[in-house]
């Protein structure tokens, strides 16, 4: 049985129907006309096998990873808000595995307008993530015309080669056709990112749950209710940000999948070619997305850039395609690899259009998709989470009208 609606019981706070998706739950302050978050309220119910702990809060939100924690940090100061994570601690799928970088254009035309819309947050909040970096594309001969289109889309400006070889000295030079890069791109903290979104959620009375995968999720007075091994959640709104797992959750709870597709992506971490210090080298991106190094910590990162479909789960990197992105990486370079010091991978999950979806489902009352950040999913947080924000509490969104089109679920209506 679901138990009735959250009631704050005061007497200044009157109960009055909102007109948005929140389903009309969170009561109203009279006096200031603003939402009053009910307090989260535990108590037990008889189930099949004795009696079993529910807790009722305004807003579970399912996933701990870069677009749950960011979400829960900007609902939790206007509701209560309850998040569950299947893993023993947070970040620990894609969002634990990135590449960590702030790309301004890098992703379609929807991804851009969020990367541009969250700059100033990444720039500034918490004294700001980013560092300095820079990007420096290099291609081939044979990949000229691709090479042109991606300086174009991703605004590179053209640099000679010996300029480029200068910048990083184990380039190859016979080999580099032609060269382009930028200097605003940075290096993002996604570390503490994270940890700063999951502080102020935390602040603000949000509850992270570790260890507590959702698990049978059903809809009934108003009301979802999912159950976890430890306890019961109930609340008018459920926001899934599960990540890969963002189309298992919908049809969990009932809800048609919108068709998201998880793309593997490895990284190998290898020592710094030749002894070089590689600390104020650039991004390295060979063209045609066929390979990319990150100096990290002295290191190199080196990633096959590959994009292989998966099901959702732990990923890890296949060595075939790390070899295969390794050797691509090497005919660019004069250093050889002598040695891989470890490997990892994550899935960056798509929706068709390859755009995030972020809004209330279409046909599920208080069903909110947060979902489909691919590879882009740290630098769009803090518009990505403002947005969904925005659309649960009923305000105004900030973004422009034709972007938050572009993100509704609603595009894949029927
Ligand atoms: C190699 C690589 C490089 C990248 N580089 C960058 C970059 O440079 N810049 C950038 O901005 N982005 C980058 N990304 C993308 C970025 O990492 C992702 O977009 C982002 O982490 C997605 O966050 P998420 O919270 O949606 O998913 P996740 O981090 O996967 O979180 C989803 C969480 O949901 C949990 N979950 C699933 N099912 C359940 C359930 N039933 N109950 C409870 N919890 C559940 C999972 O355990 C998981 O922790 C990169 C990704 C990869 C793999």
């Amino acid at each position: 049985m679901i138990p009735a609606p959250c009631r704050t019981g005061t007497r200044q706070l009157q109960k009055k129907k909102l007109p948005h998706a929140f389903g009309g739950n969170i009561p109203v302050n009279m006096k200031t006309g603003k939402e009053k978050a009910c307090k989260m309220r535990a108590f037990s119910l008889a189930g099949p096998h004795g009696r079993v702990r529910v807790m009722k809060c305004d807003i579970i939100i399912i996933g701990g990873g870069i677009a749950g924690i960011s979400a829960a940090a900007r609902l939790s100061a206007h509701a209560s808000v309850v998040l569950l994570e299947a893993e023993e601690t947070l970040g620990h799928h894609a969002s634990g595995r990135s590449a960590a970088m702030f790309e301004r254009e890098y992703g379609n035309r929807v991804v851009r307008a969020l990367n541009h819309a969250s700059e100033e947050y990444l720039t500034q909040e918490n004294g700001g993530v980013l560092s300095p970096r820079g990007i420096l594309m290099v291609a081939r001969a044979d990949q000229l015309e691709h090479f042109s289109q991606e300086m174009a889309e991703m605004s590179l400006e053209p640099l000679g080669v010996a300029e480029a070889c200068e910048m990083v000295p184990i380039l190859r030079r016979e080999k580099v056709a032609a060269a382009a890069g930028n200097t605003w791109a940075r290096d993002l903290d996604a570390d503490r990112l994270l940890q700063d979104f999951a502080k102020r959620a935390r602040a603000a009375g949000a509850v992270f749950h570790t260890r507590a995968p959702a698990g049978p999720i059903a809809r009934a007075g108003g009301l979802w209710q999912v159950k976890t091994p430890q306890e019961d959640f109930v609340a008018p709104v459920i926001v899934n940000a599960a990540g890969a797992w963002v189309d298992e959750i919908a049809c969990m709870a009932g809800v048609s999948p919108l068709g998201f597709v998880p793309l593997r992506r490895s990284i190998a971490q290898i020592p710094a070619p030749a002894g070089h210090d590689v600390r104020d080298w650039p991004m390295l991106h060979g063209a045609c997305e066929s390979w990319y190094a990150k100096p990290e910590a002295g290191k190199l990162l080196v990633s096959p850039s590959e994009e292989d479909p998966a099901e959702p789960h732990d990923a890890w990197a296949d060595d075939m395609v790390l070899a295969e992105g390794l050797a691509r990486y090497e005919e660019m370079v004069t250093a050889p690899v002598t040695r891989v010091e470890a490997s990892w991978a994550g899935l960056r999950t798509f929706a068709p259009d390859r755009s995030p979806v972020i809004g209330f489902d279409g046909e599920a009352p208080g069903f909110f998709w947060l979902a489909g950040q691919g590879g882009y999913g740290f630098q769009t947080s803090p518009a990505a989470s403002s947005l969904a924000a925005d659309l649960i509490l009923s305000r105004p969104p900030e973004l422009e009208t034709r972007v938050v089109a572009a993100l509704s679920p609603e595009r894949f209506a029927p």
